[in-house]
């Protein structure tokens, strides 16, 4: 007989998979000897059992379950459902990945009419008790009767403002009897029968809610993103209730062991005295930051602050604790490695090595290389004159600008039309996930650096600003005020998570700098990485730029790039239009010392590391005149008076040229070698422009190390000749200057016959570097800019494709011609050096994949050579 109960001292940390993170870690801490209320968790297993039988508990189970209450009855000597000393529990969901606010929970279980009125007498506070039974009423009514909790408080505000009274704890007993009271009646209108008064009921019915609510809307959409699995289902927790809603020596809080924006070492957090569980992270009550717990109630923090320490050893990682003080006494409720942003990631992770708690490697582990991205991003420049209308919490750091919408909906909506949206909320809660997704970043009003928007914000990556109390949002009006100013639906605004800064109107950004902790773990990661990491740069300052984020060398360096600058295109189209040969030299005569000194520039930047320069790749087609533009022109001269037949002409000419060149595939069209090879002077201008460039540092004493790369070979011979000319034109070069300088002849693998005759193309290749942006077009047969808007969206969004092959290398496919041509080329060359040049060079699994097929380096964009380093130290742990 399987089992679906374990009390929390049967269970450990390493069974999340059955007990879900929060029972697994619930069980871990009560095994630890800390102060866990007691309970027991109803196993993921339990769940996806309950959905097999049709959404029921199974008799098995329901004795499973009473047994365990039976053993909680014992343990806590309280009795559910007992009138004189009843039992009350919270029954909490928990899945194996948290799943923060996504998910369900029920507090104060087992109240009834008559068990409430024990609890009164046995606390002999009246009050607390009746907070406690409206609390029930409302979690219960929301989350298992499925009533809007918007009812609830409607009921709530009603009375507040009758008894004209600001906050909850002003309410009395009596208050709460009557809110009670409207609660009842309101679950008997919308359910069409009375509030279930047996314990037992309760909480079967609870039960029943939580394995049903992975299945709802807001969970379902949480795993899209996250990559969550749909069928690891749901952990049930059933403990019993802590009351921090007791008095002023009673209190409820969430706590950082460090500060998850900056990874800062100190107690970071919130809490709220006379308050229970939700009032925190839901944003009711704008909460008091954890150091004031320091001197409302020393004794706990201080007992607080070392039992986070502990945990932080025992888990070796920054936790995120709940917890609740019971008149005086502290209760753990949760702890969970915490959410954190990147840069709190690289520093916690540093951090903990240092101080002795991980090894390097496992610091390397820590942190995802993908997260990077958001460090080496643009930030408000400091020297800008910003028009700062408010402040609130700087919840989750970066800066956002975009247009103010008010609702999820709307910000999902105007997204999708291409536009840039702030999501500006009192609060945020579970259902407006989509929009916090859609949006630049998220604003709020209410709510606390734990509150539901910033945990979620930070979990992204998103800009986030909190509790900003000045804003005065109307939902209705669809306006904010911030004292004289009111901003509408679509108006510009800037938040800067980092500082709490929201701002008005667009912001100026800057380059980012990295942090001395985040230099640190990128040294580590080359320590132990076998893989280079290139970068794809087409001019000095790219270059540069990639040399300061740690490149090796240039893995692409398109020279088209440097024929699109605008001084260049009419001799570029000189050369194209030319009717003859001698017309043509003349263009490339023109260009060779442009050419040559961009060279100069990139090659001096990479002085001693090696450039691999690709020789001229698009259809020249690329570089002329839009031809429907042409036609426009052309009729204009037409109906003008005046203008000479010769002007005219001229224009005609060029439309008949433009024509002529045009192509129905151009992507398989006349591009690459098949220029070369028809046009050899252009590529001979351009190794010309390469080696006059290297022979002109040599001579200034800097050492280039320049890799010509001939793009687009489908057969060995067209390698072999555009070869030859490379080294014939070399050596001209070498007679010329007197200089003799190194250089590698190579050239992209990116048609698939290139990989399939990969052992005759070695013959005359000295690298190969693997295009797999255009491998991917031709293995799958996709024209990539065609497949993106027409197709590739459904295909991803209906799971045709695990992955958008652009991205993330397609293992399976273009990964074996990878393989293969690594296989037969090294055979016949065992040296031949080996990279990768397309977007996967700088994606981590594709990465991973360029490691273990053994290639020398992978090249990406400047940005991303960080990313690229730490993913390839990841490759080899
Ligand atoms: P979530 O996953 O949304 O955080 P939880 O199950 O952790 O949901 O519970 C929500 C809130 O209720 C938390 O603040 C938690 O500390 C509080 N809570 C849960 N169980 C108890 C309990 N037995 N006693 C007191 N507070 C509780
Ligand atoms: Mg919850
Ligand atoms: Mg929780």
């Amino acid at each position: 007989m399987s089992k679906f109960v374990y009390l929390f001292n049967e269970g450990n940390a390493g069974m999340k998979e059955l007990l879900g993170g929060k029972g697994a870690n619930l069980a871990e801490m009560t095994r630890a000897g800390l102060p866990v209320p007691e309970g027991f968790t109803i196993s993921t297993e339990a769940c996806n059992q309950y959905y097999v039988d049709g959404g029921a508990l199974s008799d098995d189970m329901r004795a499973e379950i009473s047994a365990a209450l039976s053993d909680l009855e014992r343990r806590t000597g309280k009795v559910f459902g007992d009138t004189a000393n009843p039992l009350l529990v919270s029954v909490r969901s928990g899945s194996v990945f948290s799943m923060p606010g996504m998910m369900d929970t029920v507090l104060n279980l087992g109240l009834n009419d008559q068990t409430v009125e024990g609890l009164a007498t046995l606390t002999g506070n009246a009050r607390f008790a009746y907070d406690c039974y409206r609390r029930f009423l409302q979690m219960f009514g929301d989350v298992v009767l499925g009533i809007d909790h918007y009812f609830f408080e409607q009921i709530l505000e009603d009375v507040k403002h009758a008894r004209g009274v600001e906050h909850d704890p002003d309410l009395t007993a009596d208050d709460w009897k009557t809110i009670i009271t409207s609660y009842k009646a309101l679950v008997q209108k919308e359910t069409r029968a009375p509030f279930p008064q047996d314990p037992q009921e309760q909480l079967s019915l609870a039960i029943q809610a939580v394995f049903k609510s992975w299945n709802n809307q807001r969970a379902i959409v949480y795993r899209r993103i996250n990559k969550i699995p749909d069928h690891l289902g749901t952990a049930v927790n059933v403990q019993s209730m802590v009351f921090g809603n007791l008095g002023e020596d009673s209190g409820t809080g969430v706590a950082f062991t460090r500060n998850p924006s900056t990874g800062q070492r100190e107690l970071y957090g919130e809490f709220l005295i006379n308050a229970q569980g939700e009032d925190v992270v839901a944003g009711i009550r704008t909460p008091q930051p954890i150091s004031a717990l320091e001197e409302v109630l020393p004794n706990v923090y201080q007992e607080f602050s070392l039992i986070c320490e502990r945990l932080e050893q025992h888990y070796q990682d920054m936790q995120d604790i709940e917890f609740t003080v019971e008149r005086g006494k502290l209760y753990i409720l949760q702890t969970r490695n915490g959410k954190r942003t990147a840069h709190a990631a690289v520093k916690v992770a540093v951090d903990l090595c240092n101080e002795g708690i991980l090894s390097k490697e496992e610091s390397l582990q820590r942190v995802d290389p993908e997260s990077l991205d958001q460090l080496l991003h643009r930030r408000i420049d400091d020297n800008a004159k910003l028009n700062v209308i408010a402040t609130g919490l700087p919840a989750s750091p970066g800066a956002a600008s975009g247009l103010i919408v008010f609702d999820a909906d709307l910000a999902d909506k105007w997204a999708s039309d291409g536009k840039k949206v702030i999501l500006v909320r009192p609060e945020t809660t579970p259902d407006d996930i989509h929009g916090i997704v859609a949006a630049q970043g998220i604003l709020t009003s209410r709510g606390g650096m734990t509150s539901h928007a910033a945990v979620v914000a930070r979990g992204m990556g998103k800009s986030c600003i909190c509790g900003c109390e000045d804003l005065r949002i109307d939902l209705e009006a669809k306006t904010v005020t911030v004292r004289e100013v009111t901003l509408r639906e679509g108006d510009l605004l800037s938040i800067d998570g980092g500082t709490g800064r929201v701002i008005l109107g667009d912001v100026p950004l800057i380059d980012p700098e990295l942090s001395q902790e985040f230099k640190l773990l990128l040294q580590w990661a080359d320590e132990v990485r076998q893989i280079a990491v290139r970068a794809n740069a087409d001019n000095p300052e790219d270059t540069a730029k990639a040399r300061e984020f740690g490149a090796e060398g240039v893995g692409l360096c398109r020279t088209e790039h440097m024929f699109m600058a605008a001084d260049r295109v009419p001799i570029v189209q000189e050369m194209i239009l030319a009717e003859t040969f001698e017309e043509r030299m003349d263009a490339l005569d023109k260009l060779l010392p442009m050419q040559q000194s961009d060279f100069e520039g990139i090659l001096r930047s990479m002085e001693g590391l090696p450039v691999t320069i690709r020789l001229l790749d698009p259809p020249l087609h690329e570089f002329l005149p839009n031809l429907e533009d042409l036609v426009v022109e052309l009729t204009k001269l037409r109906l003008q008076e005046g203008v000479e037949r010769r002007v005219t002409r001229e224009k005609e000419n060029l439309i008949r040229k433009v024509r002529a060149l045009h192509e129905f595939n151009p992507m398989l069209g006349h591009r690459g070698c098949r220029l070369g090879i028809t046009y050899p002077e252009i590529y001979a201008m351009q190794v010309r422009a390469i080696f006059l460039a290297t022979a002109k540092l040599q001579a200034e004493g800097v050492n280039a190390i320049p890799e010509v790369m001939i793009p687009l070979v489908g057969h060995v011979n067209e390698l072999k000749e555009m070869r030859q000319l490379v080294l014939q034109t070399a050596e001209r070069v070498m007679e010329e200057t007197g200089h003799k300088f190194e250089f590698l002849v190579g050239t992209m693998i990116e048609v698939p016959r290139a990989a399939l005759t990969a052992d005759e193309i070695a013959e005359e290749a000295d690298f190969f570097s693997f295009g797999t942006n255009d491998l991917t077009q031709t293995t799958f047969g996709y024209s990539r800019d065609d497949a993106e808007g027409k197709f590739l969206h459904h295909y991803l969004q209906s799971k045709l494709l695990p992955d958008n092959p652009f991205q993330v290398l397609d293992q399976n496919g273009v990964g074996k011609l990878v393989e293969l041509a690594t296989e037969k080329g090294r055979a016949v060359k065992p040296g031949l050096k080996l990279g990768i040049c397309g977007e996967h060079g700088g994606e981590k699994h594709s990465i991973d994949f360029c490691f273990r097929t053994g290639l020398d380096y992978v090249s990406c964009s400047p940005f991303r050579v960080p990313i690229a380093r730490l993913a390839a130290a990841q490759a080899t742990l």
